[in-house]
């Protein structure tokens, strides 16, 4: 499974961080960013999570 954000979208907020600090992370921009290439498994429902928690739906998961 993939994930990106959207950044034209992000609030930087902090929530996805919050929910899965192993994938997301706040950059120097103040944005979210991805850390991984491809989110391991066992990830996977917490990436779900951070995608459901954002309040402006940045973050796009794909299979
Ligand atoms: Fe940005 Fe959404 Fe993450 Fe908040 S939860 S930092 S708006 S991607």
């Amino acid at each position: 499974m993939k994930v990106r954000i959207d950044k034209s979208a992000c609030i930087g907020c902090g929530a996805c961080e919050a929910t899965c600090p192993e994938v997301f992370r706040l950059g120097d921009d103040g944005l979210a960013e991805v850390t991984v290439e491809l989110v391991p498994p066992e990830l996977e429902g917490e990436v779900r999570d951070a995608a459901d928690f954002c309040p402006v739906a940045a973050i796009h998961v794909e299979a």
